[in-house]
């Protein structure tokens, strides 16, 4: 960032010049990357707080790219958004996590159900239905065996027109899951106007029951936001879950499924598939 106000000259930031020509270059480099398939999917187990049990997984997307190794999506995902590249990309990533579940269903170990995560720009494209509805006929796979992951900041406001998408395919089966919930500007009142099934409570809130008795102020907001869910017939996930502690004390509070380092970090699906909780969960 180069500024001169009158005969002042400010010197050039090098490291945020150095980021900002490494983010151009990686924009640059996105369309390129798919084609050549250096983009990749791990998976993150979801588990039944009450039973143990692996109930699904979460697809998470990775790039392997040539020069700078692993990028996570925070990298990428923002730069995909901005050209809207995300939208053949994220068709990808469906289509990867949607075969890579039916694949599980095959061999009746694996989790049974698949969330995958999706941009506001890819709810805004016309082909969201369409693409959906034929990406799980083309790899045979259930629409109730889909969870579609929106953060709350692109549904709250949403008017009706961009939620037709989802209402359709919430009438097909498919779950619709508010993702990082509590971090936005929700009207908690609104959230019987979505078609959602699942709210993900975000990392934030689980924070506080890392000690264990958890702390009483955390305690409080998470057994209402989860009376409000269960009223509403919604279930609640936690994210971020990375001791026992938080997960005891998620239970207590009837939270339904968890997902985090303490179970697992996410990983490669063949990984997901010999997974064994048993020593997580006690
Ligand atoms: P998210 O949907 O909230 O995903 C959860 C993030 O928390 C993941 O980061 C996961 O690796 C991380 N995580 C899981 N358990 C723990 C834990 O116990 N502790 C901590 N500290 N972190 C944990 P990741 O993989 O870097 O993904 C970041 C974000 O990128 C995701 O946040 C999601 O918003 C976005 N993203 C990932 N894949 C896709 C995709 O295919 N499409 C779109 N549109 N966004 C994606
Ligand atoms: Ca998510
Ligand atoms: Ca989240
Ligand atoms: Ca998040």
């Amino acid at each position: 960032a180069k500024s001169a106000g009158g005969n002042r000259f400010e010197l050039a930031d090098p490291e945020s010049d150095a980021r900002a020509i490494t983010r151009h270059a990686l924009t640059t480099a996105l369309p390129a990357a798919l084609e050549r398939g250096e983009f990749f999917i791990e998976y993150q187990p979801l588990v039944h707080l009450g039973d143990g049990s692996v109930r699904g997984a979460e697809a998470l997307v990775r790039w392997a790219h040539p020069q700078h190794g692993v990028l996570g999506p925070d990298r990428f995902i923002p730069l995909a958004e901005h050209t809207g590249l995300i939208v053949p990309l994220g068709r990808w990533v469906l289509e990867g996590a949607v075969r890579q579940a039916r694949r599980w269903q095959g061999t009746d170990t694996g989790p049974v159900r698949i969330n995958v995560n999706v941009s506001p720009m890819q709810l805004h494209h016309p082909g969201l239905v369409a693409d959906t509805v034929d990406i799980l006929e083309r790899e045979g796979l259930e629409p109730g065996a889909l969870c579609l992951e929106l953060t709350e900041s692109a549904l709250i406001g949403a008017d009706d027109d961009l939620l037709k998408p989802l209402r359709r395919l919430a009438e097909m089966g498919v779950d619709i899951a508010l993702d990082d919930f509590g971090t936005g500007y929700s009207n908690l009142a609104n959230l019987r106007r979505l078609p959602v099934s699942v709210l993900k409570l975000d990392r934030s809130f689980t924070r506080g029951m890392q000690q264990y008795p958890a702390d009483p102020v955390d305690r409080k907001i998470v057994e209402g936001i989860v009376a409000l869910a269960h009223s509403l017939d919604l279930s609640v996930t936690v994210e971020g879950v990375e001791t026992g502690a938080q997960a005891d004390a998620l239970r207590e509070l009837g939270c339904d499924t968890a997902q985090g380092w303490f179970y697992a970090r996410p990983g490669p699906p063949d990984r997901l598939h010999t997974l064994d909780l048993a020593d997580a969960v006690g």
